[in-house]
């Protein structure tokens, strides 16, 4: 009898999943109807994104996981219906993009070049002293997971002294590793850049508030493909305002779409993107899917698997 993979991640995305799912459950060797709509007890695995419909997964007695299409949990990690385990999405693919979109923007700052794209205004700037060095710009990255990792890696290997900070402790070749909250004042103080890569659960609120910006290098960036939740909106302002935060580049909000008349939009020194630093792509995360399903119908332990008292 094929098993019944509920797609509950939102009519908008059906179609750009469908056929990758269906080709990902076919390839991994599943007999498996993909469906929207199925009575909830006849369910076995529940594909979900924030975006989706269900509140309550109190019905969905056969279902033996909850497969988030999204890597950050928080919109379900706390639904008290949610009994089944929790997987969240990690996929080589978003890590890739994770990664390229914060070595661009780090890069950007670094090399300060806005003031050549955005300058062309005839004006030869030929005499302003050459930026630093990567070698000379101490970067700390907040979350060493997989994401956080892998961009601590990446601005390693271009010449930046990275510290990378987590809630227990690590050890990663090339990077200053530090944990818990003696170590996340060390590896701020004197950061000329932050990129915050932590999950959004109540411990992680407001990671970034005011004393905490004033433990960078004056003019630091700030750099947050993470969650809005982690930066306290009015501190960061305040530091951008007093010169101590040089510029922000947000992709995540409290509040998304950020709504028009939010201050980040009309800040000369914040850039604002639509949550786009690492979207969820259909071809590669469907193969990810597929082979949660296949252990689940093999016995085998489920990858990802969040811990819910951690929330993430
Ligand atoms: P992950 O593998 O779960 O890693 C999370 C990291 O944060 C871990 O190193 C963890 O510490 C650390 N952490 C959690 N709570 C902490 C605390 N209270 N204090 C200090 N460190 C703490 O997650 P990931 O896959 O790297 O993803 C990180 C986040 O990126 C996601 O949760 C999501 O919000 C965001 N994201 C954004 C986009 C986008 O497009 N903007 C795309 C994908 C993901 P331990 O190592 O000790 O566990």
């Amino acid at each position: 009898m094929p098993i019944t993979v509920l797609f509950a991640a939102g009519p908008a995305l059906w179609d750009d999943y469908r056929s990758a799912l269906t080709a990902a459950l076919r390839d991994a060797g599943l007999d498996a109807v993909l469906t929207q709509d199925a009575a909830p007890e006849t369910v076995d695995y529940i594909l979900f994104s924030p975006g989706g419909t269900i509140r309550d997964f109190t019905p969905f007695v056969r279902a033996r996981a909850v497969l988030n299409l999204w890597a950050g949990v928080e919109k379900i990690v706390g639904n008290p219906t949610l009994t089944q385990p929790l997987c969240r999405m990690v996929d080589p693919a978003m890590t890739a993009s994770m990664m390229e979109w914060v070595v661009g923007h780090v890069l950007r700052h670094h090399l300060g070049m806005d003031v050549h794209i955005l300058g062309q205004d005839g004006h030869w700037r030929g005499d302003a002293p050459p930026p630093p060095l990567a070698c000379e710009r101490p970067v700390t990255v907040l979350g060493l997971g997989e994401l956080g990792q892998a961009v601590a890696r990446a601005l390693s290997v271009l010449g930046f002294p990275v510290t990378g900070w987590s809630r227990t402790a690590r050890a990663v070749p090339g990077l200053r590793c530090l944990s818990g909250p003696d170590g996340l004042s060390a590896a701020l103080t004197g950061a000329q850049g932050v990129v915050l890569l932590l999950p959004d659960t109540p411990d992680t609120v407001n990671t970034l508030n005011a004393a905490r910006l004033a433990l960078l290098a004056p003019g630091a960036f700030v750099i947050n493909p993470g969650r809005g939740p982690l930066i306290d909106d009015a501190a960061l302002l305040a530091a951008l305002d007093a010169g101590q935060v040089g510029h922000a580049t947000l992709d995540v909000f409290r509040h998304e779409p950020l709504p028009p008349a939010h201050p980040f939009w009309h800040h000369p020194r914040v850039t604002v993107t639509p949550h786009i630093a690492a979207s969820t792509r259909p071809g590669t995360a469907s193969r990810v899917i597929a082979e949660n399903i296949r252990r689940g119908e093999a016995g085998e332990p489920f990858l990802h698997l969040v811990d819910r008292g951690r929330g993430y």
